[in-house]
């Protein structure tokens, strides 16, 4: 391990994950004598997608001083408050995981045992009918909530360009003293006593050295894999998705405050919808699917024209067995890469820097800061793996070879302790740690149909005629409060528009 202070650091990448860990460890350790470059090359460029996110980011946006009106008109954002799931139950079944709460305590058992007893006595109403941010999100409509808990408690979070995301990270960095070198790097230098890394060789020659080295050079993973081989987890047999097209199309009337995830034959489509444009991808598996069928696919439930050429990415599910090995640290998609179905990624990125900025060593690199280091990003990709198995292994797509097989799919522990304790019971017990709580997990279970044998006994506790009014009472109140927010895209141009007379700046 490396003897003395980290004073330079070097991170290999300038993609969403190389900017945001520049901005962020700038900001938060640049009071300190450390200094920080970071290597990108123009010629390689970036993955150029990830576009929705999560309500954490705004934290990641605190800690690197961003502001949140000037990044949207930078990035042409638009608002999310959560994801819409089309067709992963029944044919024709929609429901959204909301960033926030549904209906309130109305007596001791949690609201969802009343919402199943309502249901069990034939009072229909859909389980979303009692969440505000989904309720808003359905009528187009959006404010920042307010401070206080309570009845329709929610977060929300940002539909952005990904280029125009890290062009603005770039700047922001910069601002905060990130040196920016261009240029492509054509070998790397280890030490041969420590095995560590030493410097980065540039095409030119130039050789960039380091004490800590950030790995933010996507897929390639040029310093974890290539020089260190720390080795990957695959994880295609619990995920097996490996392929996307990506297009984006003209802008239409809709710019709803939610992303879309639309299952397909073999996968699924997204729908970002942002202040210029729609981004829409098709994520599948090669197995049960044909490249040109996928992309036809794509091309076919597009709601306007094309504005590009569809782009296909390839990728592997999975993790590195270390996200820290030596003095390197995998950021972004050289850590790993689980599908973008929860917009988890940009998070993942977040949770990188936050850990590292919170372990980062005081003097040379411990070997048990490194371990709390990857035990944590390990838990995080560990729970959001199985989250997003969640949608799949529920889907009630049936008759479809891909859709059968991940309904019988072997699980692991984890899950199938979920899933059993929620089809028994209706429980939701939540992690101890990681990013899906109860609400989310909620969310899925009952928007795709998962029925638990028995509620908590305790609702009964209370009249069924009480019950249904105060549920009632629950509705109207959300009914309300959702439709005095104002109109999303009247927000938008008061709050972050991109359009301020001379066109999106780059
Ligand atoms: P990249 O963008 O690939 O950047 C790599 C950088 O390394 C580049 O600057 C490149 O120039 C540099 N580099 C590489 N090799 C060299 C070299 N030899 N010399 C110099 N520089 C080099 N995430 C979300 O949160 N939400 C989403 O909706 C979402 N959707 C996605 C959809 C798909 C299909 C995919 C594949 C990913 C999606 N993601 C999403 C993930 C998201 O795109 C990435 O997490 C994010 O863009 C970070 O990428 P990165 O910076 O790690 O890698």
């Amino acid at each position: 391990m490396t003897k003395g202070r980290i004073r330079r650091v070097v991170i290999v990448g300038g993609g969403t994950a190389g900017w945001m860990t520049a901005a962020g460890l700038s900001r938060a350790l640049g009071q300190s004598d450390l200094s920080i470059t970071l290597v990108e090359s123009d010629a390689i460029g970036t993955v150029g997608v990830g576009e929705a996110t999560l309500p954490q980011i705004r934290d990641f946006n605190r800690l690197a001083g961003i502001d949140e009106r000037e990044m949207m008109a930078r990035t042409a954002a638009t608002i999310k408050l959560g994801i819409e799931f089309c067709d992963w139950g029944e044919p024709g079944t929609r429901y959204i995981h909301p960033f926030g709460t549904y209906g309130e305590a109305i007596g001791p058992a949690p609201f969802h045992h009343y919402w199943l007893a309502e249901m069990a006595n034939g009072n229909v109403r859909d389980f979303g009918e009692y969440s505000l941010p989904i309720v808003a999100a359905r009528a187009g409509r959006f404010e920042p909530p307010a401070e206080e808990e309570g009845l329709g408690a929610y977060n929300y979070a940002f539909q952005f360009d990904a280029g125009l995301y890290a062009a603005y990270l770039s700047d922001v960095a910069q601002r905060s003293g990130v040196r920016r070198h261009e240029g492509r790097i054509v070998e790397v230098e280890s030490d041969g006593e420590t095995g560590e890394v030493a410097a980065v060789v540039m095409e030119t020659g130039e050789r960039i050295e380091g004490d800590l080295f950030i790995d933010c050079s996507g897929f390639r993973a040029l310093l974890i894999e290539q020089e260190l081989q720390t080795g990957f987890e695959d994880w295609s047999h619990w995920l097996p998705c490996n392929r996307a097209w990506a297009v984006p199309c003209a802008t239409s009337a809709e710019t709803a405050p939610y992303t879309r995830a639309t299952a397909r034959e073999a996968g699924w489509q997204w729908r970002i919808p942002l202040q210029h444009r729609v981004g829409n991808g098709h994520v599948y598996c090669d197995r049960y699917i044909s490249d040109d069928a996928a992309a036809e696919t794509l091309l076919a439930n597009l709601e306007a024209e094309p504005i590009a050429e569809p782009r296909q990415l390839r990728f592997t599910t999975g993790k590195r067995r270390r996200m820290w090995s030596r003095n390197v640290v995998a950021i972004g998609l050289s850590g790993g890469f689980l599908e973008p179905l929860e917009s988890t990624s940009i998070d993942l990125i977040q949770s990188g820097i936050l850990n590292l900025v919170t372990l980062f060593p005081a003097g040379a690199i411990d070997e048990a800061d490194v371990s709390e280091y990857n035990r944590l990003m390990d838990l995080e990709y560990d729970r959001i793996r199985d989250f997003l198995m969640l949608h799949y292994v529920l889907n009630a797509r049936h008759g479809q070879r891909f859709w059968d097989d991940m309904r019988e799919m072997e699980l692991p522990a984890s899950l199938a302790e979920k899933i059993d304790a929620f089809r028994q019971r209706g429980l939701t017990p939540d992690y101890q740690e990681g990013l899906f709580l109860q609400q989310s997990w909620l969310s899925v279970f009952i928007g795709q149909g998962a029925v638990p044998e028995a509620f908590d006994p305790r609702v009964t506790s209370m009249s069924a005629s009480d019950r249904h009014a105060r549920m009632e009472r629950i509705h109207s109140a959300i009914a309300g409060r959702a439709g005095r927010l104002e109109p999303h895209l009247s927000f938008i141009g008061k709050y972050g528009a991109a359009y301020r007379g001379e066109g999106i700046r780059r």
